[in-house]
């Protein structure tokens, strides 16, 4: 490839990012190093009264939502990114449930942002890079995904068209909620994240997101079912309960996604190699209840004794009743 016309996307990817001094979107160097954005949008912590609270990080201390920022050059945080808050805080409160799961792909890239904004904020890999005799954070494979995301992330600015299983899509997997909402406005938000999977868990009120930057794998597999489960309006207990099956489900892809990039036209195209690849192995490893019953008790913040029958042969379920109807659980406002 002529070296001039290497895609500005691809710049971003390599060694250079994850610095203090280089945005986290795009990858330019920042002319000031006050130029910051929030992990977590003034928006949403204005919202839900997030800016005194506190988010757990992955070397297990926790710092303030209001503090927890990325560097982020003056374009990047006044066009492509403040387009994208104004766009999504409409999808999300100022419009019906449709509009949102109709824009998926911005949802996606949405939470997925966050996601890298915590990771970068988190600056794990300069830490795996300045002892590269040490032990390895990120393994290769997460990194790989890492960079895919990351690069999907950029698509506000670069036209990207992703493709997988024959199928033009949006890069992942990404479930949208109509939820009751709990009386108490200090308890409408909740953030879990996983990354290892990559995955995003976010209780806005009456509004739920779960997404995992995946290809679409969970997506093929469940996304019917999760729909069908999601076609009402949900409890948050049962949305919870939803968010630890699509959480443990992700945790059992057993591939990585291997992907093909072109550019032309001004268009990248991300063909996503069929996820199966050669081997006739499935691409979820089997689900075992009893492992799935860890997920769900942590989603519910109960011990897994709570969330199982005596003999840990039966897993609770906020869904359906014991024949298999639907349960509607009505909001507490005592
Ligand atoms: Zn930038």
């Amino acid at each position: 490839m002529n070296t001039k016309k290497v895609p500005k996307a691809f710049r971003p990817i390599n060694k250079r990012i994850y610095s203090r001094n280089r945005c986290f979107y795009c990858g330019n160097l920042l002319r000031s190093k006050n130029s910051k954005e929030h992990v977590f949008p003034k928006w949403l912590q204005e919202k839900f009264n997030l800016w005194d609270q506190t988010i757990h990080l992955l070397n297990g201390t926790t710092i303030q939502y209001s503090k927890l920022t990325v560097p982020c050059c003056h374009r990047c945080n006044t066009v492509h990114l403040s387009k994208l808050e104004n766009r999504v805080k409409r999808y999300l409160f100022g419009e019906p449930i449709s509009v949102a799961r109709k824009h998926s792909g911005d949802i996606l890239i949405w939470v997925l942002k966050i996601l890298l904004g915590i990771i970068y904020a988190e600056r794990l890999l300069p830490w795996q890079r300045s002892k590269p005799g040490g032990r390895r954070i990120l393994p290769r494979e997460m990194k790989d995904s890492l960079s895919m995301t990351h690069f999907f992330v950029q698509g506000l600015d670069l036209k990207i068209e992703f493709e997988a299983e024959g199928q033009i899509r949006i890069p992942g997997s990404v479930f949208i909620f109509n939820l009751k909402q709990l009386p108490d406005p200090a308890e409408h938000f909740t953030f879990r994240d996983d990354l290892n999977s990559l995955s995003v868990f976010m209780r806005l009120g009456n509004r739920g997101i779960i997404a995992t930057a995946d290809g679409g794998a969970v997506d093929f597999d469940v996304g019917g079912a999760v729909r069908r489960d999601g076609a009402v309006k949900l409890h948050p207990v049962q949305f919870s309960e939803i968010g630890a099956k699509i959480f443990y489900k992700a945790s059992l892809f057993n591939r990585t996604a291997k992907y093909m990039t072109m550019y032309s036209n001004k268009t990248y195209r991300v063909m996503q190699m069929p996820l199966a690849g050669l081997s006739p192995r499935p691409v979820f490893d089997d689900w075992d209840h009893f492992a799935y019953a860890h997920f769900l008790a942590l989603f519910m913040n109960v011990d897994v004794s709570r969330v199982t029958s005596a003999d840990q042969s039966l897993v609770s379920t906020w869904l359906y009743d014991k024949d298999g109807n639907r349960t509607y659980i009505p909001i507490d406002t005592k």
